[in-house]
């Protein structure tokens, strides 16, 4: 990256909504929680499809910890997307259901197992679109 290159480009910018960059501090994941029932939702929402309650929505901070739900190894994708990688679903520490690639392990059934500790990464996306903008995404990796 020099100088010029930072100058033109924007970003980085989320590449969900749910992924918030602070001015200051470290990226975080970002659920709305419902004040009702405590259902937490990634997408934002005035009405809980839980339990009915309008208007009972708060922000909630998600931990960058969690265990591994499910994933699937994926040997096909979209031309230009390097296979295989492993998608995944995570439990978040203190709530939280998120999907997401897991990462810096191999994608080997005998080394990636249901219910092992992972964290949250934030990377830059290796790609940017077509003005040149970066984007910030997340990843999941195995904790020690
Ligand atoms: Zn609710």
């Amino acid at each position: 990256m020099s100088a010029t290159s930072e100058q033109e480009a924007k970003g980085p910018f989320p590449v969900v909504p749910f992924l918030k960059i602070p001015e200051k501090g470290d990226p975080y994941l970002e659920a709305q929680q419902c004040k009702a029932c405590q259902a937490i939702f990634l997408r934002e929402r005035s009405t809980c499809s839980s339990c009915g309650a309008r208007g009972q929505m708060a922000p909630k901070r998600l931990s960058n910890t969690g265990t591994l739900y499910v994933y699937s190894i994926v040997h096909r994708s979209f031309p230009g997307i390097e296979v295989p990688y492993i998608s995944s679903i995570v439990d978040l520490d203190g709530g939280g259901t998120i999907k997401g690639n897991l990462i810096n392990i191999e994608p080997d059934p005998e080394k990636v197992k249901m219910g092992m500790p992972v964290e949250v990464i934030y990377q830059i996306a290796p790609r940017k679109d077509a003005e040149g903008n970066e984007y910030l995404t997340y990843y999941f990796q195995p904790r020690a």
